[in-house]
């Protein structure tokens, strides 16, 4: 006898993280940050292991409040979750069901479409357009009176694009007011266009925008699972009810208030990951490769058919990329030594070549 096991999730993918790197690789196949803790997060840490017999904090207040004060937001506005991309299927959750639509721009994060799947409404895929960005009028014309979600991801996982903060304006107006727009901003700190931010200004003037922040990108803690979301009241109280009870640890929690305390270190350190993405999309180009303009922590080369040409000759170099198969290689933006080492291997093609 066969075990009866849930209908319909033969459609949904699990889930596929980047690549491990072997030693002493590179890895840049999954957007962190090349950069080791900051000593003064390690040690708000190590101040709460004495603790982790006690569930923790699960409304997260002392956070909470912190990001409240930041944005001058009230408190109930702010949820938090394991990762941001817990909240994203918090949101889903929060406001769609069977026979919901849920629409995003494709391709972007590759969360989007199994966390639509998995809540029992059905995904809605508006292709990017030639400048591998969103395209916002197809994606207005694509809304019809089941949707209920629309996810903007600016900066575009995994392309870099983004839109201005004229076009998002443009779109949460002409968006009706009973779709929620979902502004996922895992990669607002890199972005040096005018929609840095653009996100929390939308939320202020708008009833029916959410904006996504992680603390796994810029803050560099990603292996401990926290990012948060400031959402319409309506939604956030949805939230609270399908969000898995004690997600998010106090460890979590205590790291990302000291991370919120150092972001003057932080930045310097942005700087460098802007700096050196910079120099990577650079390094493409001259190489002959198509490599898209960033304001992410990463570059994306649409190289189509030489997709696997790419990602195998940047392994060869003690790169480790995430490829999508015959359409392109995201590559994470590292280290100053990382990125020597994609020059190195590029070079090396030209050689051999
Ligand atoms: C990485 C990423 C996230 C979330 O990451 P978490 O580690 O779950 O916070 C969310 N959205 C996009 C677009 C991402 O690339």
């Amino acid at each position: 006898m066969t075990l009866h096991t849930r209908a319909g999730l033969e459609a949904v993918p699990a889930y596929r993280q980047g690549r491990s790197a072997p030693a002493g690789a590179s890895k840049l196949s999954s957007n962190e940050s090349p950069h080791a803790p900051l000593p003064s997060v390690v040690t708000a840490v190590q101040e709460r292991l004495g603790s982790i017999h006690r569930y923790p904090d699960m409304s997260a207040s002392a956070l909470r409040d912190d990001l409240a004060a930041r944005y001058g937001v009230d408190p109930s506005l702010i949820t938090v979750g394991a990762g941001s991309v817990e909240l994203a299927a918090q949101l889903i959750h929060a406001v769609a069901g069977e026979g919901d639509e849920v629409m995003f721009a494709w391709r972007s994060f590759e969360a989007y479409p199994s966390l639509v799947r998995i809540a029992g409404a059905t995904p809605v895929a508006v292709p990017l357009n030639a400048e591998h960005a969103h395209d916002l009028d197809a994606m207005l014309a694509a809304i019809t009176p089941r949707t209920r979600a629309i996810f903007v991801c600016n900066p575009n996982n995994p392309t870099g694009t983004v839109v201005t903060a004229a076009e998002l304006e443009g779109f949460v107006a002409a968006v009706p007011h009973d779709v929620l727009v979902v502004i996922d901003e895992a990669y607002v700190h890199f972005d040096r266009t005018d929609s840095y931010g653009a996100g929390i200004e939308l939320f202020r003037r708008h009833p029916h925008v959410a904006v996504l922040h992680t603390f796994s990108k810029a803050y560099g803690l990603a292996g401990l699972r926290i990012g948060y979301a400031i959402s319409p009241l309506e939604v956030a109280e949805n939230q609270r009810k399908v969000a898995v009870p004690f997600g998010v640890t106090d460890l979590a929690q205590a790291a990302a208030r000291a991370s919120l305390d150092a972001e003057d270190e932080l930045a310097v350190r942005i700087e460098e990951v802007v700096a050196q993405r910079n120099r990577l999309r650079d390094l493409l180009i001259d190489a002959g490769w198509p490599a898209v303009a960033s304001q992410a922590n990463f570059v994306w080369v649409p190289a189509g058919e030489r997709t696997d040409e790419l990602e195998a000759l940047l392994r060869e170099g003690g790169v480790i990329t995430r490829a999508f198969p015959g359409e392109g290689v995201r590559i994470s933006s590292g280290s100053v030594v990382d990125i020597d080492r994609v020059a190195a291997a590029l070079v090396r093609e030209e050689v051999s070549a």
